[in-house]
């Protein structure tokens, strides 16, 4: 039978392109998870997605609630779950004071983190109930939040501290901190590597607890620098015209929208893919190799830590 997996965040770069790849081998039924419907379906029709191969469904990751009646809904659909993909982002890299999720926790971490923490611990039992051959969670990471990168080390570096903000919630500065380290002052840029820290630790972990129970391949990967997606809305107009030439021609760490596409769908199906536990990347001949995370962002100790306090959040524990 056909694969049915869910993608979030699918109506624009990333998830748009491994949505479009996926739904073109005919061998996955693509449910499109995105808080803006006419918007995914607008997108999924200009790419040329054949009616049939996806179904558009709606999650709003700045809502627990969203979240859960996302999971009710999906599971009337009476379509089973074999591949989910974590992919929805935001980023607001010069923004200096917090906005706030529906649930009160601060926006970057609360739609990256907190939202596809409750909705990767709902579905896994979805997974569990799938008889796909290789079922698979696929968190994205990213190459900014692993300070062992040249990439990393642009300030302001990411770092969770003891956790303390997170713990006390992201509720801003008169109610605590809006960052997961504890710091007064807010920063977009550095709470959006936060998020991806987060991102790579809760993958470790799931695969920690899970896969030797499971046998699902728990995965985080860095596509590549993908500069021309909406990821880069929220920067000033210089950044968005300079970065897409620079990442080309400068770094070469460019990669287009179509082929990150296929980096992920690769990681979603191709059977040689299947380790868990694994952060993928892709070398200058787009070749897949097991690439290392920082220190912070493979330490067994900060994700069993921030598991735990998610947990707490978003209503599990
Ligand atoms: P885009 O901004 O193009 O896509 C992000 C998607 O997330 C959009 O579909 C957006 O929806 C959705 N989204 C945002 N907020 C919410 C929410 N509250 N609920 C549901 N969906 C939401 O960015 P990219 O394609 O570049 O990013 C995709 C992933 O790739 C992210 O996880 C990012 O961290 C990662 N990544 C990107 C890199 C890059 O260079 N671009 C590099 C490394 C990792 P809408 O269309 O409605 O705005």
């Amino acid at each position: 039978r056909q694969g049915v997996v869910v993608i979030t965040g699918a109506s624009s770069g990333l998830g748009l392109a491994a949505a479009k790849a996926l739904a073109e081998t005919g061998k996955w039924h693509v449910v499109m998870a995105c808080r803006d419907f006419l918007k995914a379906a607008k997108a999924a029709k200009g790419a040329g997605m054949a009616e049939g191969s996806y179904t558009i469904m709606h999650l709003d990751l700045a809502s627990l609630d969203s979240v859960r009646q996302f999971v009710e809904s999906f599971r009337r659909s009476g379509m089973p779950l074999d591949s989910l993909v974590c992919n929805a982002a935001i980023y607001r890299p010069t923004a200096r004071t917090p906005t706030f999720t529906a649930d009160g926790h601060e926006m970057s971490v609360g739609v990256n983190h907190l939202g596809h923490f409750l909705l990767a611990r709902l579905l896994l039992e979805d997974l569990q109930k799938s008889d796909y051959p290789s079922r698979r969670l696929i968190i994205l990471g990213s190459i900014t939040g692993n300070t062992n990168t040249l990439a990393g080390n642009i300030p302001p570096k990411a770092g969770l501290g003891d956790l303390r903000g997170l713990a006390g919630g992201l509720r801003g500065t008169q109610n605590g901190s809006a960052m997961i380290d504890g710091s007064d002052s807010f920063d977009g840029a550095k709470a959006y590597k936060d998020s991806k820290i987060c991102n790579m630790l809760t993958m470790q972990e799931l695969h920690r607890r899970y896969h030797e129970e499971t046998g699902i391949t728990f995965a985080s990967l860095y596509p590549g620098c993908i500069a021309t997606t909406g990821l880069f809305r929220e920067h000033i107009p210089l950044f968005r015209l300079l970065f897409p030439p620079f990442q080309k021609f400068v770094t070469k760490g460019f990669v287009s929208e179509a082929e990150s596409g296929k980096r992920l769908a690769q990681v979603v199906s191709d059977p040689s893919l299947t380790k868990s536990g694994v952060y993928w990347s892709w070398n200058k001949d787009s070749a897949s190799f097991e690439n290392q995370l920082s220190q912070e962002a493979s330490d067994p100790e900060k994700a069993r830590k921030l598991w735990e306090i998610s947990e707490k959040l978003v209503g599990l524990a």
